[in-house]
């Protein structure tokens, strides 16, 4: 049982079947049917233009921010956003793109005052403000679907374009039991990780207009993105997005089985009006060696990453039964 992440999901038995029996092409020279047919579903899909298949989300995502802007722009973004915490700073090492963070709201959305406060003015001062990125789930929470609208509102009043980040864009969209099309019709580019919840071992797509698409196309080969027979992986990505989405109702599920458990152990506590997904954190007070606690967990064969706040991620290889196993666990290594 592995409650660091999504991440570790392995991928399914129709996956592996698919994988071997995927027909494939060199996709550098655009030959791999099964990577072209995935970009022209996952487009229509989605409802863009044009997608691309990429290695990881943070692949994406740096494909993203340097198709939108070049050398000495700016993008606004949160300051828990992963494109600007957790992604090496890709885009300003490799992009020369400035990122500018604001303080995120405790629902994950950022002030549409601070970020027009943010936006610089065409003088030679300053770098030029180009694009809007936003998260969605951001640690697990849903961006509700009118804050999306005023976002678009935003961007189109002062001149910017919109990324989303939507590595669980799908958590997102089964949390409020709408079309994924419902959230991407707002953003001019979005990201999706098929290798979090949705199981496939590898790989992300980048969505946008034809023109974003070509361009970070160019620049997936040159940060040695271009990958040949990619088609084994193209395979169960699509199977990712046709076959594993319903199994987010369940995760979600057991989150919050996890959290109502979490909060009647001594030491544990969650705020479950933010467990809308499948993300967990419980805060620990001074009682809990999380360490320890971490170790003896380790010994019946749970992982779990020790942090305060601690996070838990649910996913298609922990069941109901396993959070109850988790709890037991947890309730005896604390007393
Ligand atoms: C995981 C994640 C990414 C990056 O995906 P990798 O495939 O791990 O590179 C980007 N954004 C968010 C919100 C993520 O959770």
């Amino acid at each position: 049982m592995d409650f660091r992440s999504d991440t570790v999901t392995q991928p399914t038995p129709a996956m592996r079947e698919a994988m071997a029996n995927a027909p494939v092409g060199d996709d550098v020279y655009g030959d791999d049917p099964t990577v072209n047919e995935l970009e022209q579903w996952a487009a229509e899909r989605h409802g863009f233009e044009a997608a691309l298949f990429t290695t990881s989300g943070t692949q994406a995502n740096l494909l993203g921010l340097m198709a939108h802007c070049q050398r000495g722009d700016e993008y606004l973004c949160g300051q828990q956003a992963h494109n600007y915490k957790y992604e090496a700073g890709g885009a300003a090492v490799l992009g020369s793109i400035q990122p500018q963070p604001i303080e995120n709201n405790p629902d994950g959305t950022l002030d549409f005052d601070k970020l027009k406060a943010a936006i610089k003015p065409d003088d030679c001062h300053f770098a030029r403000t180009k694009l809007l990125s936003l998260e969605n789930t951001i640690n697990g929470k849903v961006l509700p679907m009118s804050y999306l609208q005023d976002a678009r509102k935003f961007v189109d009043e002062n001149g910017l374009s919109l990324h989303l980040d939507g590595a669980r864009v799908y958590n997102a969209a089964v949390a409020l039991d709408i079309d994924v099309k419902e959230i991407a019709q707002y953003f001019d580019s979005m990201t999706v990780c098929l290798s979090k919840g949705l199981a496939a071992p590898i790989g992300s797509l980048l969505l946008g207009s034809k023109e974003l698409i070509e361009r970070a196309r160019r620049l997936r080969k040159m940060v040695g993105g271009g990958m040949r027979q990619a088609g084994i992986l193209a395979a169960a990505g699509k199977l990712a997005l046709t076959e594993q989405v319903a199994q987010l109702k369940t995760d979600h599920e057991n989150a919050k089985k996890l959290a109502v458990g979490l909060n009647n152990i001594p030491g544990f506590s969650v705020n479950s009006e933010f467990v809308q997904t499948n993300i967990v954190f419980a805060k620990l007070d001074q009682s809990v060696d999380i360490e320890s606690v971490a170790k003896s967990l380790a010994d019946d064969g749970i992982t779990i990453t020790p942090g305060n706040p601690i996070r838990f991620v649910t996913h298609k290889d922990i069941t109901s039964q396993d959070i109850d196993v988790l709890l037991a666990k947890l309730t005896s290594a604390v007393d």
